[in-house]
């Protein structure tokens, strides 16, 4: 019986397999459709100053319009595609359309901001990651400064990768973030040897800021530690008015979340850059011949 049993068991977890296999393999025939028939696009997420509700950012992030499932979100597919590879030609896509709609918007004559862009595991680990960006800002001619490398703490265990490919980074003239922080491991002496720009608090500690006191302590440390620093602090999933002045009296200067818009579609965003750079100009004091 229970050799039988045993059989049985094992029979279910072989047709499992199979079937996750399948699953997989199916996945990536379609990721692959989607490259070439262009099902994927970039939604849009503004970032605000907190002082002047001015746009001083725009995150960019990856959809998939998929002709049957409608429009699928990244955490069904990168997943995925990071295990496949088809990361790299992914991610080499998100970089060129992301650097190249920015470039386009400063054309238009709307606020110049950095996009930023999610890095990938793979994309960070792979030698020739400083050429690829240096070939696509040349391509789109965006100037570097308007371009943000967003990392997460994990990708920087390889002290010596990390610290290489940032200095590398850091030369082109691109800006660099850790995104998700404080979910990872990352050790607190060498975030300060790392050359990056900025933390992005992630969004479980700003989700329960005014209910639980340990997050909310825990978010006015990391924005206290980050001007110890001289680093950049932008809070991540800010949904109401309350968090907003949670955020502001701890003297954190940015926000991105829902409270100010959700990602959106190109046209929606350059809809939102426009009105703010219509606002921008009126605010600025007119020139006058001698200053
Ligand atoms: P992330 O980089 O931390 O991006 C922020 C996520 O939080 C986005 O989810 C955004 O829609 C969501 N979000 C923004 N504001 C709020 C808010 O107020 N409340 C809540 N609850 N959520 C908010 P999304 O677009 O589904 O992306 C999920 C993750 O997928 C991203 O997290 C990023 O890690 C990854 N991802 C997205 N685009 C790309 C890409 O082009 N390449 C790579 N490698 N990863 C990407
Ligand atoms: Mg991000
Ligand atoms: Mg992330
Ligand atoms: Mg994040």
């Amino acid at each position: 019986r229970a050799k039988e049993r045993g059989k049985s068991t094992y029979q279910i977890y072989n047709a499992d397999m199979k079937s996750v296999s399948l699953k997989k393999l199916t996945l990536e025939n379609e990721l692959r459709r989607a490259l070439a028939q262009q099902e994927f696009l970039l939604y849009y997420q503004p970032q605000m100053e907190i002082e002047t509700g001015q746009i001083v950012g725009i995150e960019a992030l990856i959809r998939w319009h998929h002709p049957e499932r409608g429009m699928v979100p990244p955490k069904d597919f990168i997943p995925f595609a990071e295990e496949s590879g088809l990361i790299g030609p992914i991610g080499d896509w998100v970089l060129y359309e992301a650097c190249r709609q920015n470039k386009a918007w400063q054309e238009e004559g709307y606020l110049h901001v950095p996009i930023s862009v999610n890095l990938s595991s793979r994309q960070f680990l792979k030698h020739d990651l400083k050429t690829r960006i240096a070939d696509v800002l040349t391509e789109t001619g965006l100037d570097a400064q308007y371009l943000e490398l967003e990392i997460t703490e994990s990708m920087t265990m390889d002290v010596d990768h990390a610290t290489s490919c940032l200095l590398d980074l850091k030369r082109l003239g691109v800006h660099v973030s850790i995104d998700d922080f404080g979910t990872g491991y990352s050790s607190l002496y060498y975030l300060k040897k790392f050359p990056i720009d900025k933390l992005k608090i992630d969004q479980s500690f700003v989700r329960d800021i005014m209910t639980d006191p340990n997050d909310a302590a825990i978010v006015a440390t990391i924005i206290s530690m980050t001007r110890h620093l001289n680093l950049k602090v932008i809070a991540e999933g800010v949904e109401t008015v309350e968090q907003l002045q949670f955020l502001h009296q701890n003297r954190c200067n940015e926000v991105q979340g829902y409270w100010f818009s959700p990602p959106v579609a190109a046209q929606r965003m350059e809809e939102l850059l426009q009105r703010h750079s219509q606002a921008a100009a009126a605010a600025v004091p007119p020139e006058t011949e001698d200053s």
